[in-house]
């Protein structure tokens, strides 16, 4: 296997600037070393697994049935006959693409009604709406901070936070996971040194499972002076009596949080990004964030159109929310009833389970894959060294038999899996 993947593969020519940049060659490596796992194992390969259909609890890639736990489409919306008809009839009428910016010519008016949506659930006076979540923490933080402020992030906050905080050219400093405690000594002991400074959180977190301590952060964040970001991701769709996100879960005050942000690629199955806050701070980065309303174009009007549609059935079958919580009680109780670590979780329908090593990882979610079942590995440096994981995102349509088989599957191979040395993936002799 190992003459099959070459120790670098960028060819040597016009691009052959990169071919020894110490990313790409670092990047071709891992990659080659997990290709030669793979092979040596003869187990199936967990990347880039394209379904067949839809992406939900069920779904089909090269020819097999797989219970699958590797989409955000939490309420499988993304599937949904009325969400799927919504999105069909917005590009009959508006087309396939917004095919300008927003602030020229691109402004569709199922945008304006979204964004009433999205501030109404976030008790806020506006909302924007754009094309990438991703995109909108990067371009949003890009905005509001520059040289002489500093972004004060959660240890976990996501990669597009950490990007935007890059876009500032602002000071980054974090404090302990969701401890308010660790936050406020951080900030006795640099605040005074920057002008402007914002606290960035989350409100579900994705790779451990646990809820944002919005309350208790936002207090700190007040006292000390500093403004306070809520990454709603995996929250909106999710948390809250009726899945309206962690202001409803928690009963927050609309002026507790300055910006809500988030996506609509996961529970509102869709794709784009939205943030919702005070009326005149939201119309400002309207006017004037690049990547917001300016030199991109806005969703796609089937995407956006979507989203209405699956809030529509968010509000319409109350059920689907309930069967994904009773799932993720169930699966995490039959977890811990067989001895298995889940580090943070709240019991929420994102399940960590923690299998430390970058080897035995990948061996488990390869070996669960050989079985049928589909879980994303978590390895360093997307999680501390140490704490490598599987992660299983549940959604409303797994069923008590798929969810008590994968414990039991998992039980087996983990009982292997304890015993094979702690190796890393390492680049190849
Ligand atoms: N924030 C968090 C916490 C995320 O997990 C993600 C995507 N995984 C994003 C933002 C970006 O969202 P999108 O997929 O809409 O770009």
């Amino acid at each position: 296997a190992a003459q099959t993947t070459p120790r670098t593969s960028v060819r040597r020519g016009p691009g052959r600037q990169f071919a020894d940049h110490p990313a790409v060659v670092a990047a071709l490596e891992k990659q080659a070393a997990i290709q030669r796992l793979i092979d040596a194992t003869g187990l199936p390969h967990p990347l880039f697994l394209s379904p067949e259909g839809h992406n939900g609890a069920v779904i089909r890639s090269g020819g097999n049935a797989l219970v699958n736990y590797s989409s955000y489409n939490y309420l499988e919306l993304a599937g949904h006959p009325r969400v799927i008809r919504a999105a069909n009839e917005a590009a009959e009428r508006y087309g396939t693409s917004a095919s300008a910016t927003r602030i020229v010519t691109g402004e569709i008016p199922l945008y304006g009604v979204l964004e009433r949506r999205l501030a109404d659930i976030y008790r806020a006076g506006a909302a924007l709406v754009t094309s990438s979540g991703f995109l909108t923490n990067a371009a949003v933080i890009g905005f509001l901070l520059g040289e002489g402020d500093v972004a004060v992030c959660d240890s976990l906050a996501h990669a597009s936070l950490v990007a935007g905080t890059q876009w500032a050219g602002c000071r980054r400093v974090t404090f302990r996971h969701n401890d308010p405690e660790s936050l406020a000594a951080l900030l006795r002991s640099c605040r005074h040194q920057f002008d402007r400074a914002l606290v960035i959180i989350e409100g579900h977190y994705s790779m451990d499972g646990d809820l944002g301590r919005i309350a208790e952060i936002a207090a700190v964040a007040r006292a000390f002076d500093c403004a306070v970001l809520v990454d709603e991701a995996h929250a909106i769709g999710v948390l809250g009596a009726t899945g309206l996100g962690s202001g409803e879960h928690f009963d927050l005050p609309g002026d507790l949080v300055d910006i809500w942000a988030g996506s609509l690629s996961k529970a509102l199955g869709s794709i784009g990004g939205f943030i919702a806050g005070d009326a005149d701070l939201v119309r400002a980065i309207k006017y004037a964030a690049p990547g917001m309303a300016l030199y991109t174009a806005g969703p796609s009007p089937a995407n956006v159109a979507a989203v209405l549609a699956g809030l529509d059935v968010l509000a319409d079958e109350p059920d689907r929310l309930a069967r994904l919580w009773s799932n993720a009680r169930l699966f995490t109780d039959a977890l811990r009833a067989r001895g298995m670590d889940l580090a943070d979780s709240e019991s929420t329908p994102i399940v960590p389970v923690i299998v430390p090593g970058e080897i035995r990882a990948g061996y488990a979610a390869a070996a669960l894959l050989q079985r049928g079942y589909n879980a994303g590995a978590i390895l360093s440096p997307v999680v501390p060294a140490g704490t490598e994981r599987l992660r299983f995102f549940l959604t409303s349509e797994h069923t008590e038999r798929q969810l008590l088989d994968t414990v039991e599957e998992l039980g087996e191979i983990l009982d292997i899996v304890h015993h094979i040395p702690d190796l890393t993936i390492g680049a190849p002799e």
